[in-house]
């Protein structure tokens, strides 16, 4: 018998984010980190490098003043031996 589970993908809008790096302050999973990465707007902007920690709370989503974050989740179903 499957079980199922939420595959949670995170996507970040290079060009809306402002580096504010609320996103990053905010996750109590740590799921973000300042990346080295900067957009054309000179902003510095997060990376997520734990995404297997996320719980798809949507805290991020919500808090971005830009709404630059996206968190999309979809059903998986793991099948267990
Ligand atoms: S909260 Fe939004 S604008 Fe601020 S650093 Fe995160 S993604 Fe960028
Ligand atoms: S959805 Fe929640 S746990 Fe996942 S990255 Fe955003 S704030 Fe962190």
């Amino acid at each position: 018998m499957g079980k199922t589970r939420k595959k949670i993908d995170i996507y970040i809008d290079k060009e809306l984010c402002k580096g504010c790096d609320i996103c990053i302050e905010l996750c109590g999973e740590n799921v973000f980190m300042k990346s080295e990465h900067i957009n054309s707007r000179g902003y510095y902007i997060p990376i997520p490098v734990a995404l297997d920690k996320c719980t798809g709370c949507m805290i991020c989503e919500l808090i971005c003043p830009e709404l630059a974050v996206i968190i999309e989740k979809s059903e998986l179903v793991k099948e267990t031996v």
